[in-house]
């Protein structure tokens, strides 16, 4: 697994500078919680480590407690967002999978009924 490489051009890393606005909804040392450009459901927002990691494994190996804090924020997100009926998280990891963001990024989604498995 390669050494995390800070990255001046990534997007992720911009929004948690404040350089690109994003609709921020949580914030905690480790943590940014803001809510997706583009929704796929009524709640859809994505908690990044503040620290550029390329993906949710990465985050893991060099900065456990960070993921830790990347579940702990989504579940605050969740109560904030009244998903007391259930939310879903999801980490996509790597093209195949439909990650294209390559900023660490867990997604929190809720408001309704979903399927399994997923498309
Ligand atoms: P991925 O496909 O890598 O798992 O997820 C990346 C997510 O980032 C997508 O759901 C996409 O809609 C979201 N996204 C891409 N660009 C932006 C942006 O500029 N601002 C926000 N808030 N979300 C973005
Ligand atoms: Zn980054």
């Amino acid at each position: 697994m390669s050494a995390p490489k800070p990255d001046k051009d990534c997007l992720f890393c911009k929004i948690v500078a404040g350089d690109i606005p994003a609709t921020i909804v949580h914030a905690s040392d480790h943590s940014v919680a803001f809510r997706d450009v583009n929704p796929q459901a009524p709640t859809h927002v994505l908690v990044v480590p503040r620290d550029h990691y390329e993906n949710a494994a990465e985050t893991a190996h060099y900065a456990p407690t960070a993921v830790a804090d990347m579940i702990a924020t989504a579940r605050e997100v969740a109560e904030m967002e009244g998903l007391a009926n259930g939310y879903r998280l999801v980490f996509n990891t790597g093209a195949e999978a439909g990650q294209t963001v390559f900023h660490a990024h867990l997604h929190v989604l809720g408001g309704r009924s979903m399927q399994w498995p997923p498309g």
